[in-house]
């Protein structure tokens, strides 16, 4: 089911500052195609759960409206929208077992929607296969581990086949290995059922990993959407390519001048079509190539094999994110020491943004 949202909008009587509102969600404007994973990705309090609650029916939106397919929903209850919404905190019953909670929301179909209980049971069996909790169907869920609690939450939100699944960050209760595990298992799910879904985060990792298309959100705005690849490689502004990628990309003060980029005024990469002006130079952890004759300079701070990559960590003044750090392989790192370190940059991993705006410098 392909999702569209026409400059939807929620505000709130601001929490902070009486008298003033929070626009949580800032017109919203963006299609969501049919039968992929959405990453709803940004930092915590930009308006992520307050999307997914408008588009589920949780909030009534200050102005817009949400439609699945040609289907405007803006106005409907949110158990007439066919959606399966799963939480950070598996919110599971836990009194009933797995069985139970799974079957839960069948029990409540009403009128025309009454199913038999045979069918109820069937359902509830290819549910709890799907998520592989079906071993376990006797249990408590005080009786299972968090990843099984959240694969049972799964399982209820998917049981009524929902034409839609939303997610409000539900690994976060999770330890890191298990996170990577149930991560992967949501991906399957959905490649397997083919559920339209979105996936809150605020951990770009997780985003970037499982994500078809990721939207990048700050203070209620969208600021970009597109496959995460494409938006890693081409941010639209600062913070985007400061919110995306491990470790951060380095930000340096810095100015163009007769199409040269200058950082603390030497030239360390063309780029001929950019007019005179000051600049962000954004430059990612892998744009670094270690050369002893390369232009830009730094002072080495120190030099981490991890295996195959090495991390070179140093110091410039025109830094503006604290150290910078260069991932370059081991092998190119061998003859990196002493006291300062030289690199030569790949442009396609140099980005520049404007003074003012922060919006990227296009060539
Ligand atoms: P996120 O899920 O990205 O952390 P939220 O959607 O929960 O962000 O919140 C977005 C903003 O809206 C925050 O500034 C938050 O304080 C505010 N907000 C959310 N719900 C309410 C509410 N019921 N009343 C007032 N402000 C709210
Ligand atoms: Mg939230």
């Amino acid at each position: 089911m392909k999702i569209v949202l026409k400059h939807l909008t929620k505000e709130f009587p601001s929490r902070t500052k009486k008298g003033e509102v929070t626009v949580a969600v800032n017109d919203f404007d963006i299609e969501i195609p049919d039968g992929k994973l959405i990453g709803l990705l940004g930092p915590s309090g930009c308006g992520k759960s307050t999307a997914l609650n408008l588009i589920c029916g949780l909030e009534t939106p200050t102005r817009g409206q949400i439609f699945f397919g040609e289907n405007d929903v803006t106005k409907l209850s949110p158990e007439n929208r066919g959606i399966g919404m799963v939480f950070q905190n598996y919110a599971l019953y836990p009194h009933l077992t797995v069985e139970q909670n799974i079957r839960f929301p069948l029990e409540n179909l009403k009128g025309k929607n009454k199913i038999s209980k045979e069918e109820m049971n069937a359902k509830v069996l290819e549910a709890a296969k799907l998520v592989q909790i079906d071993d376990y169907m006797e249990r408590k869920p005080n009786q299972l581990s968090g990843g099984q609690q959240q694969r049972v939450a799964i399982a209820r939100a998917l049981v009524k086949r929902p034409q839609v699944l939303l997610l409000d960050e539900p690994l976060s209760n999770l330890d890191a290995r298990l996170r990577l595990q149930t991560r992967e298992e949501i991906r399957r799910i959905q490649k397997e059922t083919l559920i339209t879904t979105i996936f809150v985060t605020h951990d770009q990792e997780e985003a970037m990993s499982i994500s078809d298309l990721i939207v990048v959100m700050k203070t209620g705005v969208i600021q970009q959407v597109g496959k995460p690849q494409e938006v890693y490689n081409k941010p639209v502004n600062l913070f985007v390519a400061k919110f995306l990628g491990t470790p951060a990309i380095n930000v340096f003060e810095g100015r163009m001048e007769g199409g040269k980029l200058l950082i603390g005024g030497k030239a360390v990469l063309e780029r001929p079509d950019v007019p005179d002006q000051d600049v962000y130079v954004g430059i990612r952890p892998e744009g670094f190539i270690v050369d002893g004759n390369g232009p830009f300079e730094l002072d080495l701070q120190s030099v981490e094999v991890m295996g195959r990559d090495t991390s070179v960590v140093a110091e410039h003044p025109s830094s503006l994110s604290g150290t910078t750090r260069a991932i370059v392989s081991t092998d190119d790192a061998e003859h990196v020491g002493g006291k300062k370190v030289r690199f030569s940059l790949k442009k396609a991993k140099v980005h520049l943004f404007r003074k003012d705006t922060e919006e990227l410098i296009e060539d």
